[in-house]
């Protein structure tokens, strides 16, 4: 007995539900036990993929608070570091939303220390590129100081360093949001008018025009008034023409004319026409073989505008999720979408990341399809689960490597919440299988693939143990999970190593993290081992950058 008692502790096989000995690792939530990324790591994380919805285990409020703390700390210890993150990640359009960054970006002008704060209010035109940027960051700004000089000072020179012209679109496209607009904010910050125009546009937004326009307006602010005054859909379409008026300044009755979507599609930025493409296309500016049709294809397919304007990949995903269903969320807005549309949206989804570099090494793509996988959403994005996100992220790399397999895994056992999950799929023994994923397939084909699996427990190491058992070549393994690994024997580090040794193969392994949590799979001691965030618009590129080295 007594050799027996000493047997069951090694470093190279441990269960998940212990830590490897000698390393740092911590309980994650499902009671497994992972390794923790770094607080800039874990600053990355939330500035990609937000907190919004939580996790599968962590509620929303518990998984901001969370972040939170990890930033305060990265604060405390170089807050200008920070700023800088969030200027890299938000001015690049790496992320979904520019909600994070904001909020982040009011963390550090409240509560860091002089420098970081002078440092982040001068970053404000950077992060709150938009009308609707600057309400949703002085909301947030409340929660950690009060309108102080310096900020006011910081909000009036965003209104100053703009130019009359674009400082006159920001007023009548972006309106108010958070419960403050324009007024608001000039009424509180009161800068000094740079120009006439400047003069003219703040009286505008602060009083309106009282009696005849003002000298020196902007001719997009006159046009708005103007098309307040109109009567006829004729006179409204040539405003719309002459003056490139946004949506957001047309009254309600004249947006069911398709004439004024017409109108309105010719100098259309391009996320308001991603936004509104099932509303074109119920109005009938989109149909087949129509010349609106023709346009928002053309506009799709000009990846360097996309980038130009900051789309992200995400809310492609979701547009082409929404459009092909045909309807709202709701149900009561119908449409019939048109193939071509799809497409093109299909194909704005890999121009968004830019390009990618392929590398020609063999990769196995792995997506952990277990439970947590379809709990929460992705940076608050509707319908975007950690699992439908990962399956969208992995077609970017199998769509430009020649030699890629893509596996789905989930172990066959009791899973977290203690019910048998062998249910279909796997049966009870197996947990993993590779999926055919052409490169051909649309996006939403694959997501429909993958939407009607089983859920079941999880097991990170299970891609390393399957490639084993079948002698297969892998030089990189991407495994795309939430980290939240208990279900396995051995540690998926420790499978990764026996793969090495055993096949004589240095493989690497990156772990594609799809929630904001503390955990990875990946040790970050080890070189040959990554940790890179889920849906961050870098993210292919470090994949394939990594796996070149
Ligand atoms: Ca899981």
């Amino acid at each position: 007995m007594a050799t027996g008692a000493y047997k069951a502790v090694s470093t190279k096989r441990t269960p998940q539900s212990e830590p490897i000995l000698g390393k740092a690792m911590v309980a994650n939530s499902a009671g497994g036990f992972s390794f923790a990324v770094d607080d800039w790591k874990r600053l990355d994380r939330f500035l990609v993929l937000g907190a919004e919805g939580g996790t599968y285990y962590i509620g929303e409020h518990k998984l901001v608070a969370d972040n939170a703390q990890a930033v305060a700390r990265c604060i405390a210890i170089d807050g200008v570091r920070v700023v800088n993150r969030v200027v890299e990640i938000s001015d690049a359009g790496r992320a979904p939303k520019n909600d994070p960054a904001l909020f982040v970006l009011a963390m550090c002008a409240g509560t860091g220390n002089t420098e970081t704060r002078k440092v982040a209010l001068d970053a404000l035109p950077s992060v709150a590129r938009t009308g609707t940027h600057l309400f949703t960051f002085a909301e947030y700004v409340q929660q950690f100081r009060g309108w102080g000089r310096g900020l006011r000072n910081a909000v009036g020179a965003w209104y100053s360093a703009k130019t009359p012209k674009d400082l006159a679109y920001q007023a009548v496209k972006y309106q108010q949001r958070e419960g403050w607009t324009h007024a608001d904010l000039l009424r509180l910050s009161h800068p000094t008018p740079a120009s006439e125009e400047h003069r003219a546009i703040y009286k505008w937004i602060v009083d309106g025009f009282v009696g005849e326009p003002y000298r020196d307006i902007p001719l997009v602010i006159s046009a708005v008034e103007a098309i307040k005054k109109v009567d006829n859909k004729h006179d409204a379409v040539l405003i719309i023409t002459d003056y490139r008026l946004p949506r957001e300044a047309i009254p309600t009755q004249w947006l069911n004319e398709p004439e004024v979507w017409e109108a309105l599609l010719q100098d259309m930025p391009m996320m308001a026409m991603i936004r509104n493409l099932a509303t074109m296309t119920r109005v009938g500016v989109i149909a087949p073989m129509s010349d609106g049709t023709k346009k928002v294809v053309a506009q799709l397919a000009d990846s360097e505008r996309l980038r130009k304007s900051r789309v992200h990949p995400l809310q492609v995903l979701v547009a082409l999720k929404t459009y092909e269903q045909g309807h709202g969320e709701r149900g009561s807005n119908t449409w019939t979408p048109v193939t071509k549309v799809v497409d093109a949206l299909d194909g704005a989804f890999y121009a968004a990341f830019g390009n990618v570099e392929p590398t020609g090494k063999n990769f196995m793509l792995a997506l952990d399809v277990s439970g947590s996988m379809e709990g929460g959403v992705i940076s608050g994005m509707p319908g975007i689960t950690p699992r439908i996100g990962s399956a969208a992220m992995s077609l970017v790399t199998s769509a430009v490597e020649d030699n890629t397999v893509t596996t789905i895994f989930s172990s066959a056992g009791t899973n977290f919440s203690g019910t048998k999950s062998g249910r279909g799929g796997w049966g009870n023994e197996s947990g993993i299988s590779t999926i055919d994923i052409s490169k051909r397939q649309r996006l939403d084909d694959v997501i429909r693939k993958l939407s009607g699996l089983p859920f079941g427990g999880t097991d990170c190491a299970l891609p390393m143990i399957y490639a084993l058992q079948n002698k297969m070549k892998i030089d990189v393994f991407a495994v795309y999970t939430d980290s939240e690994t208990w279900a396995g024997s051995i540690h998926p580090v420790q499978a990764l190593q026996e793969y090495r040794q055993k096949m004589g193969i240095p493989a690497k392994l990156v772990i594609v993290g799809m929630t904001s949590t503390e955990f990875s799979i990946a040790d970050q001691n080890d070189a040959g081992m990554l940790d890179c965030v889920g849906f961050d618009v870098a993210t292919p590129n470090l994949i394939s950058d990594f796996a070149k080295e």
